[in-house]
């Protein structure tokens, strides 16, 4: 699928492209002269831009976008949306957008969690790669082409399409896109067999700040290393991804059991840290907490789900479930064994028999409002601190806070550090996903849940990695540091949240990026900026 052919042609283009200068007077005829100018097809272009004036401009805007804590009238808005159908419309949305002082926010499957791919306070062009969409699976090599504004859903229907043996070890939810979701790492249920997303990519079409075309050899490794995991919207506008894809067993087997504090919720929680990251690494558990009012008489409890993916067949999940977590006491009955593909629409949170075809309908989410934070665990939480942070789940209102813990360990623990920039490798026994959700009360009741989680991430502060406190990019974080959105950002100020994000492969990135884009086109609060002190 990865036409290498329109090299020579799209090199073409950027001898003719215009000198890269500000116009701060430019009209909305200019922009879309330029972009005419240099996307080769006048009319082609002219239908794939939107303004404010046009009717399909809020609709295009706000239909990927999931938090709806942005999606007010308040929020900034973009000059133009443009969707890009092709490579060279790409390009000469950069080479314009650079001409007349825009920023630019590329989005594919609109998931950030802060806004950032369409989102920004100085007047601003939003990319939107959602018709790039194109997914080519070559069984026979194990390899797939998938297009940036593909979802993970769609990639793992057509791999399942051609081969039920294989599959791709990436996120849960169907509609993430993979553009954003491969740049920050991207993990799911198979995580601990053969890590994440961005460790099974192995090339990239990527069009870079000067309107270049670039695959993994002509980008080098540098760029190549730091795309993949480095987080979106920092190095240029990744068009397509190579992916190696993974063998899964034709059988596997699910099962989420459901435990209160009345049914030794505490005691479980507390054994899940000391074995969850030391099992196979064919078997995943993962644990979701959040209180209810399911206790005695409809008093507030913990209620703790272990959801697991097992890469085989029931028998044999029994066997270890009962030598190594024999306090879950896993019946026969709890289990259900499907194929890999079924198991992606379960895990997905959709009821049994729901066709596959789910995983290709890109409405599938419920949006809502959301504050999201991130911890890496790399010593077990005492049952006291258990404790203490069931109390605090109590004074919220029932079911606002969440959390969920996946589980490391097995191939998470083999991949060096710096192999990639995501560096949360050995010695972390687990991740949490805070989360504070909700449907009703709209922004109104935002400021509550958000202080919220901020107090309840300040109490965690004792229980997780410290110096630095590590933080998953594609849960992005605001409060954890930004950067200015005018003007420089110094390589201190980033380096706040950026040695959170990416520990030492933070000075990495920022030498990658001062080389690759040294005038910071690329850019948005929390992107890798180039060296300035
Ligand atoms: C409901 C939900 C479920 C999720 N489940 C998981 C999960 O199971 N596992 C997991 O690891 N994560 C999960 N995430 C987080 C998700 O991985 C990140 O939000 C990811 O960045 C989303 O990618 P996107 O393309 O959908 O987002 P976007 O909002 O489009 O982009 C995210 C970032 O990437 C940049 N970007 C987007 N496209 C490109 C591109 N083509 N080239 C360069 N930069 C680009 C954007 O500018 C932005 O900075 C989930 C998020 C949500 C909202």
């Amino acid at each position: 699928m990865a036409n290498f052919t329109l090299l020579p042609r799209l090199a073409c283009l950027l001898l003719f492209a215009a000198p890269l200068v500000a116009f701060a007077t430019s009209t909305p005829d200019d922009f879309l002269q330029c972009l005419s100018l240099h996307s080769g097809n006048a009319s082609a272009i002219s239908k794939l831009v939107y303004t404010p004036i046009n009717s399909s401009y809020s609709f295009v805007l706000d239909i990927t976008i999931q938090n709806l804590r942005f999606l007010t009238p308040f929020a900034p808005k973009p000059n133009y949306i443009i969707t890009p159908l092709n490579i060279s419309h790409v390009l000469a949305a950069i080479l314009c957008s650079r001409r007349y002082g825009l920023q630019m926010r590329t989005r594919s499957g609109g998931h950030d969690y802060e806004g950032l791919s369409y989102l920004s306070e100085v007047p601003f062009v939003i990319l939107d790669m959602a018709n790039f969409q194109l997914i080519s699976v070559d069984a026979e090599d194990k390899t797939a082409w998938v297009q940036s504004g593909a979802t993970v859903g769609e990639l793992y229907y057509r791999i399942a399409e051609k081969s039920k043996t294989l599959g791709f070890p990436a996120g849960l939810c169907p509609t993430v896109g993979v553009g954003g979701h491969f740049s920050g790492g991207g993990y799911g249920t198979l995580l601990r067999k053969y890590g994440l997303a961005a460790d099974n990519v192995i090339d990239a079409q990527l069009v870079d700040a000067q309107g270049r075309l670039l695959d993994r050899e002509s980008m080098g490794e540098d760029l190549f290393w730091a795309i993949r995991g480095g987080g979106g919207g920092s190095f240029g506008v990744v068009v397509s991804w190579k992916v190696k894809l993974v063998p899964v067993p034709s059988t596997v087997t699910v099962f989420t059991i459901l435990r209160t504090l009345e049914q030794n919720a505490t005691k479980l929680v507390h054994q899940w840290q000391l074995i969850a990251n030391k099992l196979p690494d064919d078997l995943f558990i993962s644990l979701a907490l959040q209180s209810t009012n399911s206790g005695p008489n409809g008093t507030r409890t913990m209620q703790a789900s272990f959801s697991t993916l097992y890469l085989g067949g029931v028998d044999s999940l029994l066997e270890v479930t009962r030598s190594s977590f024999p306090e879950l006491n896993v019946t026969r009955q709890d289990c259900t064994e499907m194929s890999w593909i079924e198991s992606t629409v379960y895990f997905a949170g959709f009821p049994s028999r729901t066709p596959l075809e789910i995983l290709l309908n890109r409405s599938s989410d419920t949006k809502m409002f959301f504050k999201n934070k991130s911890d890496y665990v790399r010593e077990p939480i005492p049952e006291s601190g258990l404790e203490g942070m069931w109390k605090r789940y109590f004074e919220e209102d029932e079911g606002v806070p969440q959390m969920i813990w996946s589980p490391y360990g097995g191939k998470m623990a083999e991949i060096s550090e710096s192999a990639i920039p995501f560096p949360h490798r050995a010695g972390v026994l687990y991740k949490i996903q805070h989360i504070t959700l909700w449907t009703t009360g709209g922004n109104e009741v935002a400021p509550k849940h958000v202080s919220w989680i901020r107090s309840f991430y300040s109490y965690m502060a004792q229980y997780v990695s410290k110096s630095p406190r590590e933080a998953y990019i594609n849960y992005r974080d605001l409060d954890i540091g930004m950067n200015n959105v005018i003007g420089d950002t110094s390589y201190k100020q980033a380096s706040v949240w950026g040695k959170k994000y990416f520990k030492k492969n933070f000075n990495r990135l920022v030498r990658v990026k001062t080389a690759v884009d040294p005038d910071n086109f690329f850019r948005h609060k929390q992107s890798i900026p180039p060296f300035s002190f």
